[in-house]
């Protein structure tokens, strides 16, 4: 098995458990958590998230997930991007998920962010793709499926500006706001450096921050949030959780938040899979995205068997992920082979 198919093959079961990790404690604050748990090191049962209300067994993992499985379920069926493919297994997805009334009348579906529930029922109702988006979505819904996207073009080895390209369309279908297609871009660039350099704490900073800088001189009216989010991590490139707290809004729903959040929990075990992914969770705020985030950059980085937590066999529908992970490891093989 060449590195990308192995990498493939974790990628869904990784995701997965970084989204177990996290779910229980959504929307809590670091505090929250530690006052009530402690640290958090393993997967807990899910019985006080405000969307999934109830009991849920360890293991139960979200909308980053659902969505993440659309991405990679679009790129083995069109046999790499393309937009439409996209939109069709998101609308797959939302009829799978559960969906909820509320009082007003609005339908929404447990557990996905507004952006992504409003374009995908615009586009079910004709809406053009590219007008889908909600206008001022800067959330993470992008950063949280995008992995298995940007797995592809990197064993691909597609030209930049075409994956900036297939980035920007991704993106704009859910979420306008242009600093959500700059986060998308620095989010592509660095798992890229990931897969394809020894990871160095301080050069991934400042190839994250130039990163950053440079697309956002690309993208028109993108602001300087996402460069101004992730420069902390200049001065620290092992935070502590109190510097990624000091420097972050403990929250992460904003993406170029989520960013500074999830890149801030990864560089301070060194990209370590579990240690890496329970920062996340223990910052608190939008913790199985920021967990699932963290899981997908470590695995890109490059899993070891010692890696995996021995609790990865709790994970709901296990199989069914490792299935698709593999489907998704033979396409890149075929794909691959064709361009050698
Ligand atoms: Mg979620």
């Amino acid at each position: 098995m060449s590195r990308f198919e192995r990498t493939a093959y974790h990628l869904l079961p990784a995701i997965a458990y970084g989204d177990a990790a996290g779910l229980p404690v959504e929307t809590r604050s670091a505090e929250y958590i530690a006052n009530t748990h402690g640290t958090i090191d393993r997967l807990l049962p899910t019985t006080e998230n405000p969307f999934y209300k109830g009991l849920y067994e360890a293991g139960t993992w979200s909308d980053d997930t659902e969505l993440s499985i659309a991405v990679a379920r679009s790129l083995i069926k069109a046999n790499g991007f393309d937009m439409r493919a996209i939109a069709d297994e998101h609308v797959t997805m939302y009829g799978q998920a559960l969906q909820i009334t509320k009082p007003n009348g609005q339908t929404v579906v447990r557990g996905w962010g507004r952006s992504t529930t409003t374009a995908v029922q615009r586009y079910m109702e004709g809406v053009p793709i590219e007008q889908c988006g909600a206008r001022d979505g800067a959330g993470n819904g992008i950063i949280m499926k995008m992995a298995p996207l940007a797995l592809w073009h990197i064993a691909l080895e597609t030209d930049h500006d075409e994956v900036y390209r297939d980035l920007d369309s991704i993106t704009t279908f859910t979420h306008g706001l242009p600093v959500a297609r700059v986060a998308s871009r620095v989010h592509f660039d660095m798992l890229s450096y990931l897969s394809t350099r020894r990871f160095d704490a301080r050069e991934f900073t400042d190839f994250a921050y130039w990163s950053a800088l440079d697309h956002q001189r690309d993208v028109e009216e993108s602001g300087t949030d996402v460069s101004q989010a992730l420069s902390y991590l200049i001065d620290c490139p092992q935070p502590t959780t109190q510097d990624i707290l000091d420097h972050t809004d403990g929250k992460g729903f904003y993406v170029p938040q989520t960013l500074a959040m999830a890149y801030g929990a990864f560089m301070a075990h060194n990209g370590q899979f579990a240690p890496s992914v329970y920062e996340a969770v223990n910052l608190g705020g939008d913790t199985d995205s920021t967990g699932s985030i963290v899981a997908a950059m470590t695995t890109i980085k490059g899993l070891e068997p010692r890696d995996i937590p021995r609790d990865l066999t709790k994970i709901m529908k296990l199989a069914e992920l490792q299935q698709l992970s593999q489907s998704f490891a033979r396409s890149i093989k075929t794909a691959r082979a064709k361009i050698d």
